[in-house]
């Protein structure tokens, strides 16, 4: 297993390289977990600021040999989740093998009181006796599906030798490409219950654009708004990885990307991955009830639609009439030239149609232009997209980072 793991580094990251970081390591991990703890604090501390939380998936082995230190992160409303037991790659490994390391990862941190709802693997690397043990051990969700945002819009001027360590990493992830799919959770694993939320994670991370790409902070600082910038236009979700020991060096970046996403309105949604996860299983139990009332035109019927969803359900429709909320200025909210936002509390509205409203509950409104139609959108209240901000904790001191390596 240690093995396999070197090897990976081997063709990920290349010896030269390894040793190349070496000076980076020193001055990002200390020899004791006191540089890591304190970054983690100023972690909590923005997320404090700017009244937001985050995720840090942490191996159960870090839980295991600093229980008071992830314990004090926790009580500073750090949130935690699974990382496996050790830090190796759970892409080589049976279903038995896997859910063996978890339950064990699992067993640790109920014995220390750390909370966790959900998982990521380490180096994102999964196969699907991932999925599998996922489902089975009861996870709430997993973050491991990593897609590529294109980063060459915009001049980078790195030499080919950054290029190339970029272009292995994308090559090594094997993301999925923004592209072709929209970046959603998805709660369709599986046919049976209980199912898990799939998050997926926005890639480059932190380490391609500085330890890769060497790009100074002001080019991060671009890259990082312009995925903002475009997930919000495509109303999608934007997880961000920033791993807690380049946090002092992307402090004030992190922090301009958070205020520029509290800047927009409609508002960009800044949760957790928890949150994430609870919100699309609420989501999924919205419904609402069409009556025809039997009255109006027949080009404009009038329709009794009475909604059964929480009140943070973000109602959108189109090519309906609605007087009575009109009326009350509750539907003057436009998202783009076809929808509107119902005001959210509304339990049920009449509305006028030309054929009854269509509810829609999918991701993706899959109606045609002049349908009359009910969307259940993606967020909630009234947010136009989501940015969650994660950071993986893969070691808490120089020692953990080359015992790692090795696969403890
Ligand atoms: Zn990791």
């Amino acid at each position: 297993m240690g093995n396999n793991l070197f090897q990976f580094l081997m063709t990920s990251r290349g010896v030269k390289n390894l040793l190349s970081r070496a000076y980076s390591l020193i001055q990002r991990f200390g020899l004791g977990p006191g540089k890591m703890e304190s970054s983690l604090t100023c972690w909590a501390k923005i997320a404090h600021k700017y009244n937001i939380r985050a995720t840090f998936p942490v191996t159960a082995i870090i839980v295991k040999r600093y229980p008071r230190v992830i314990k004090r992160l926790q009580a500073q409303g750090i949130e935690f989740a699974l990382h496996g037991f050790t830090h190796i790659d759970y892409s080589v490994l049976s279903l038995a093998e896997q859910i063996t390391h978890f339950n064990k990862a699992i067993k640790v941190f109920n014995f220390y009181g750390i909370d966790f709802d959900g998982f990521r693997a380490p180096y994102t690397r999964w196969n699907h006796w991932t999925m599998e043990a996922i489902q089975e051990l009861k996870i709430k969700w997993e973050s491991s599906k990593t897609m590529l945002w294109d980063i060459f819009f915009t001049p980078l001027n790195v030499q080919s030798k950054g290029i190339k360590a970029y272009e292995k990493a994308v090559a090594l992830y094997n993301s999925v490409d923004v592209r072709t799919h929209p970046v959603l959770p998805d709660l369709s694993y599986g046919e049976v219950q209980p199912q898990f939320v799939e998050i997926p994670l926005c890639l480059p991370d932190d380490e391609m654009l500085v330890d890769r790409l060497k790009l100074p902070l002001a080019k991060i600082k671009e890259i990082w708004e312009y995925i903002l910038a475009q997930s919000y236009e495509r109303g999608e979700l934007f997880t961000l990885q920033l791993h807690p020991e380049r946090l002092p060096l992307c402090k004030s970046v992190i922090e301009q990307v958070i205020r520029k996403a509290q800047s927009y309105y409609p508002k960009v949604w800044i949760a957790s991955l928890n949150e994430i996860a609870e919100w699309w299983n609420e989501k999924a139990q919205f419904r609402a009830e069409v009556k025809d009332l039997g009255r109006g035109s027949t080009s404009n019927s009038e329709y009794k639609i009475i909604f059964n969803c929480s009140a943070r359900a973000t109602i959108l429709c189109k090519n309906i009439e609605c007087p009575s909320l009109q009326a009350e200025k509750r539907f003057n909210l436009k998202w783009n030239n076809s929808y509107q936002w119902v005001k959210p509390g509304t339990n049920e509205v009449i509305v006028k149609a030309n054929i009854p409203p269509v509810i829609v509950k999918d991701t993706v409104d899959k109606t045609d232009e002049s349908t009359p139609t009910i969307w259940f959108w993606r967020w909630p209240n009234g947010a136009r997209s989501c940015l969650s901000i994660t950071g993986d904790v893969d070691s808490l001191t120089l020692v953990d980072f080359l015992l790692r390596i090795v696969g403890k």
